[in-house]
């Protein structure tokens, strides 16, 4: 599970994250729904332990990411993922990340395969990849450890259709085993198809916090 507990962020004068506070349980997809510049990313950015908060405090499965025994394959995350390693093929970006995480690399065709890069495609350098491509190698990315935890910033963001459906099929069936996922958007179409619970941040600030059906009965 996760939970965020006051987390806020400045820069400079500027108020990013403003007290912000959920808890994402197991066996639930929450959907992480605000416009761009509301405070996702910068939020998953301090639960992941790649921004320091100014003050709160987060934990997933109980501590602080970066104290958590094998944070890489306990939790998988996908954080913009135009930026991972373009001279890598998809192929070696997975297969790097599989030895250092000590998955087998059989792990490694079997997603390419899963997220249907496998082929000419996963000899390619990502460089060359379109956005959708590289959301489905950070997908595959996301579920090399056979993580309990799913951290997913905008993974629909480039997607075509085929790829939307079978992510929430993942997603859905990664949920019904007992994981946890936490999935942004700024779509509520994106999230409302797969999420059981929304948490709606606008200008820093959590807005909305419920089930799907609380939130969506009446408007
Ligand atoms: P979202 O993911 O919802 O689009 P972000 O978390 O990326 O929103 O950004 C929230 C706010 O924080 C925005 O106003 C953004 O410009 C600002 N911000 C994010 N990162 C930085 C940074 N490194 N320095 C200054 N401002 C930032
Ligand atoms: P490691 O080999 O230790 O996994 P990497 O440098 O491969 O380290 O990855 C650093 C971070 O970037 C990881 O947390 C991973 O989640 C993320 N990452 C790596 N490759 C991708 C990718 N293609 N798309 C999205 N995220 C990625």
């Amino acid at each position: 599970m996760i939970s965020v507990t006051s987390l806020t962020k400045r820069y400079g004068a500027h108020t990013a994250v403003n007290d912000v506070s959920f808890e994402c349980a197991p066996g639930t997809v929450t959907g992480f729904l605000g416009p761009n510049g509301a405070g996702k990313s910068t939020t998953m950015r301090m639960i992941t332990g790649l921004t320091p908060p100014t003050s709160g405090t987060s934990a997933v499965a109980g501590r602080p990411y970066r104290q958590l025994p094998n944070p890489a394959r306990e939790v998988g995350v996908l954080l913009d993922a135009s930026a991972q390693h373009p001279g890598r093929t998809g192929r070696e970006v997975l297969a790097l990340s599989a030895r250092t995480q000590g998955v087998a690399r059989e792990r490694v065709d079997e997603l390419l395969s899963t997220v249907g890069l496998a082929g000419p495609a996963a000899g390619r350098r990502v460089r060359g990849y379109s956005l959708g491509m590289r959301q489905r190698l950070g997908i595959a990315h996301a579920f090399l450890g056979d993580p309990r935890v799913l951290i997913l910033d905008e993974p629909a963001n480039g997607l075509d259709p085929e790829g939307i459906f079978w992510m929430r099929s993942l997603l859905r069936e990664f949920a019904d085993r007992g994981g946890t996922v936490l999935l942004s958007s700024h779509l509520l179409r994106e999230v409302e198809a797969v999420a059981d619970r929304l948490v709606v941040i606008g200008g820093g600030r959590i807005v909305a916090n419920g089930t799907k059906a609380e939130l969506l009965a009446g408007g």
